[in-house]
């Protein structure tokens, strides 16, 4: 089953760009095609989030806006693109919500907690490392991917960057309120450390030499390298594991639990790779891994 559904993503992805590699808009219309199946006669016990959202129709999902590959707006359409994106709207389509149905709202790093704790958006999936401080504040269903903080340099690596330890007396982007970043305030003191509210801002700055390198997860990174023209590279040496959550409010196990087991039937059908190969997998050209294992902590 997994292999079918993927290799006939693979079909409609090749026939879609030998149709129109030129044209913008391609992603858009490839990811249409393969839009999640959304489920029309589901039901959910009364008083559960599940039934709430399913008896609106709507969602409201946090997600990153500047980030290819995982959550990058698309101007020609409004909508954001990636592979968080394709995670999240499997998961709305389970709760029988079409993708018209989605409102999505941009979280930065810093603003994933409050949003999902004051109730500004139902879920966040946005390159969203689970760990225990934010277990503190917010749930997490997943992980549905595992990635690792490395770090991207100017083409070339003038300054022959290798790790973190080489960091030392140089100028770091990396963004307020990411994991990164406090592993290098926490870790490594002797980098100075420049933050913005998103990585977008960082690459602008590794751009036009404000700083010596940026910072975060490696897969963020990749696209980010991807869209530099030559301009960029990764130093390709993951030194943490961030295993990436979908964040809800605190408290609600049923959410949690049911969203869990979307993602698990994600892994099993092949939904999951599908959505890899369409989004973040495009960019690395790499085959989804296996998928990792959902923590029901
Ligand atoms: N995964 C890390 C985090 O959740 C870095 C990526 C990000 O800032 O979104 O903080």
């Amino acid at each position: 089953m997994r292999s079918t559904r993927r290799l006939a993503a693979l079909a409609t992805l090749g026939l879609a760009l030998a149709a129109c590699s030129s044209e913008a808009g391609t992603q858009a219309e490839e990811s249409a095609e393969n839009t999640a199946e959304v489920q029309e006669d589901v039901e959910f016990e009364a008083g559960t989030t599940m039934a709430e959202l399913n008896e609106a129709g709507a969602i409201t999902i946090g997600t990153k806006f500047d980030q290819p590959g995982f959550g990058l707006l698309n101007p020609q359409t409004g909508d954001p693109e990636g592979f968080d994106v394709e995670i999240a709207k499997i998961v709305a389509a389970e709760l029988g919500i079409p993708e018209d149905g989605i409102t999505w709202t941009e979280t930065v790093s810093a603003n994933r907690e409050p949003f999902i704790q004051n109730g500004q958006v139902d879920m966040v999936v946005a390159t969203y490392t689970i760990n225990d401080a934010r277990k503190q504040v917010v749930d997490f269903a997943g992980p549905y991917y595992i990635a690792g903080q490395d770090i991207m340099v100017a083409e070339g690596n003038p300054e022959g960057i290798e790790g973190p330890d080489d960091l030392a007396g140089k100028t770091v982007c990396s963004v307020e309120g990411s994991t990164p970043a406090q592993n290098i305030r926490d870790n490594y003191p002797q980098a100075q450390l420049v933050t913005y509210d998103v990585y977008s801002k960082c690459a602008d700055d590794l751009r036009n030499g404000n700083v010596q390198a940026v910072t975060t997860d490696n897969v963020i990174l990749t696209g980010l390298v991807a869209g530099s023209d030559g301009a960029f590279e990764l130093v390709g040496n993951p030194f943490t594991e961030e295993p990436y959550g979908i964040g809800l409010e605190l408290g609600d196990t049923d959410f949690r639990n049911f969203i869990n087991d979307v993602l698990e039937e994600s892994f099993e059908d092949g939904r999951w790779a599908d959505a890899w190969d369409r989004t973040a997998g495009s960019i690395t050209g790499e085959e989804a891994p296996e998928p990792p294992t959902v923590d029901r902590y």
